[in-house]
């Protein structure tokens, strides 16, 4: 029997609860049911699941006890998410400054509307990641994402709000110029929240295959290893496709574990220091 509940947390989790969370944040877009508060309850559900499972399958028993970080981590999770599921009222905003093309395929259903929108928005996603990690100034904000002692539900959130802006608007901001309708874009951000829990989640599940095509925890934890060269690897924020195009994907089975992520810079411990820290290093 638990074999069987091991094996079925291991490979039903993400299928089952983030194809749960698709279905509905689809099934929102395509009704008359308002943005709010449908679709950030379905995606605060979908992370709750994720860190609930966590208790009762951790991929490392450490990384279950707090490291001095997980209040400041709820504060940086209220900022991000904020950010998220206000995005719809943000990209409403930026369409009256930005030139719109109208070329959007509009008359598409709204799934490939959506996967189209996730396309180009992922992308941007690994451009502007690669280059926080290249350029000395962006890492400095994105620095904060990878200072975590450990991978758990709460990290995928753990950013810089300037980071977050950073990695995000170039690749919505194209959208946006090709005519995406905001629902859209802020339907897929609504369903990336809860990726990002996944791809940061210390849960012992899998996707077996799929890991190739998919930026998930079992290939994103490479990305946090504590060695510099070793981290710069996955970029990729839901697709990992694009780390295979311009040659950064890595992937061994339970190559990451507890002790081995983290940074060899300290930063502060408390959320206000955390927000200026990049603004004081060199
Ligand atoms: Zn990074």
């Amino acid at each position: 029997m638990k074999i069987l509940v091991r094996n079925v947390i291991r490979w039903g989790s993400y299928p089952i609860i983030f194809g749960s969370c698709v279905a509905m944040q689809l099934y929102i877009a395509n009704s008359s049911l308002p943005y709010w508060p449908f679709s950030p309850i379905v995606a605060m559900s979908g992370i709750i699941f994720v860190a609930l499972l966590e208790r009762i399958q951790p991929y490392e028993n450490e990384w279950l006890e707090d490291h001095d970080d997980t209040l400041v981590d709820v504060f940086h999770a209220f900022t991000s998410l904020t950010l998220i599921f206000t995005s719809m009222e943000i990209v409403a905003i930026t369409t009256i400054w930005l030139p719109i093309m109208d070329v959007w395929p509009s008359d598409w259903p709204v799934w490939l509307q959506i996967a189209s929108a996730a396309l180009f928005i992922d992308l941007g996603l690994w451009i502007m990641h690669w280059l926080s990690h290249k350029n000395g100034f962006l890492w400095r904000l994105h620095a904060l994402h990878h200072s975590s002692e450990r991978l758990y539900w709460l990290n995928g959130e753990r950013r810089h709000p300037l980071s977050a802006l950073v990695l995000a608007l170039p690749g919505i901001v194209v959208v946006v110029i090709l005519g995406a309708p905001p629902f859209i874009i802020a339907c897929w951000l609504s369903i990336v929240a809860v990726h990002l829990s996944f791809q940061h989640a210390n849960l012992d599940y899998s996707v077996g295959l799929f890991r190739k095509l998919l930026a998930v925890a079992e290939v994103h934890r490479w990305h946090h290893k504590r060695e510099y060269k070793d981290a710069q690897v996955n970029y990729g924020e839901f697709f990992v496709i694009w780390d295979h195009i311009f040659g950064t994907y890595r992937h061994q089975v339970n190559g990451v574990r507890a002790g081995e992520v983290g940074m060899d810079e300290e930063t502060p411990l408390k959320y206000v220091d955390q927000i200026k820290w990049p603004f004081l290093n060199k």
